[in-house]
């Protein structure tokens, strides 16, 4: 399988193929810019059937695999997060010792990257992955560039000195104030930081996400 998650076409694609709009391109998504409320539909009936992954030639009802396949895909596309890391990530959700489906989507919102879009310091994670790597942030205390890092309770988000500074971190406040954030985070606007609590509950994680259908697709 390919697993490459090439953003080259636009990505509101994506969001006409799920049929829901997954906020894959920040402040667009908000506005009525966006292609899905301007246009819902499926790009092309059987959409997938030519695309990468696809197994084609399912006709009619999709087959129990189609929807696996496609529910572990659109958690892949809404983190953006590759497929050998997913897998990965599956895997340690697995030894874990609490339920896999919820293990799983709680690591995918542990990531750091995630964690900056969720505190409203970026408009979607895609960008809050470009800010990471450009290494506008510390955890506690501590430059990293690394977007994929794990979080866990207790960890501490912070604009990097310096970064706080730039034209975008002195605009953001209010926008990043007009943002809810989930209960399982802290955030502090005055120190453009943040912090993590606890792990979410599956409550404060996007309820279309199928973890169930993501195991089964792992486990056939
Ligand atoms: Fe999806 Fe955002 Fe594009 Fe709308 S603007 S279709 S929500 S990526």
């Amino acid at each position: 399988l390919a697993g490459m998650a090439k953003y080259t076409e636009s990505v509101c694609k994506l969001c006409r193929r799920e049929g829901e709009k997954l906020f894959l391109k920040g402040e667009r998504c908000y506005s009525p810019k966006c292609s899905f409320d301007k246009r819902s539909y499926a790009p092309g009936q059987h959409g997938r059937s030519g695309g990468r992954g696809g197994r084609g030639g399912a006709v009619g009802r999709e087959s129990d695999y189609a929807k696996q396949l496609r529910a572990k895909q659109k958690a892949r596309r809404v983190y953006g997060v590759y497929e050998r890391q997913f897998r990965r990530y599956y895997g340690k959700a697995l030894k874990s010792r609490g339920i896999t489906g919820l293990m799983l989507l709680q690591i995918l919102e542990s990531r750091l990257d995630n964690v900056v879009y969720r505190l409203g310091y970026a408009s979607s994670r895609s960008h809050a992955r470009l800010l990471v790597t450009h290494g506008h942030f510390l955890v506690n205390g501590r430059r990293t560039d690394i977007p994929s890092m794990t979080l866990k309770a207790g960890d501490l988000v912070a604009v990097r000195e310096g970064s706080n500074k730039t034209k975008y971190f002195q605009e953001l406040t209010p926008l990043a104030e007009s943002r809810n954030i989930p209960a399982w985070l802290g955030r502090d606007l005055n120190t453009l930081s943040g912090s993590v609590l606890r792990l979410p509950d599956r409550s404060e994680i996007e309820g279309s996400l199928n973890e169930q259908l993501i195991v089964e697709y792992y486990s056939r």
